[in-house]
């Protein structure tokens, strides 16, 4: 399960070579919980610092997205340093990471591989 969908790819802006990563290479942590007037705004935050595959250069990836209300796309925002963006990951919040909330008794059932919602939207 993945917060993201689709591929997210940038370019290396020293020599153009593009990099494509895929919701299984990357790894979103909840980084900030606010609650505003419609409820909670949550902040996903992916940080990355890869060496382009071509020239070796470093390039910085800081990837934030913000759900709020729950469920819905608030605003994203990408800083690429070294780099250029090209396309960007689609949203699936409910496949986004779980919180830290104070109903651990729940979490005892959780379970990875089956996810009752997708066979409910099908
Ligand atoms: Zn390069």
């Amino acid at each position: 399960m993945s917060l993201v969908t689709g591929v997210f790819s940038i370019e290396c802006s020293n020599c153009g070579t593009k990099r494509d990563f895929t919701p299984s290479d990357v790894d979103f942590e909840v980084a900030s919980s606010t609650e505003e007037p419609m409820g909670t705004q949550t902040g996903y935050q992916w940080e990355e610092t890869i060496e382009c595959e071509e020239c070796e250069k470093e390039i910085g990836i800081e990837y934030s997205v913000y759900e709020y209300p729950e469920g819905a796309f608030d605003m994203d925002e990408v800083k690429i340093k070294g780099g250029k963006e090209l396309s960007r990951f689609g949203y699936e919040f409910h496949d986004a990471p779980e919180r830290d909330e104070d109903d651990s008794d729940e979490s005892d059932f959780d379970s990875e591989d089956f996810d009752e919602e997708d066979f409910k939207t099908k």
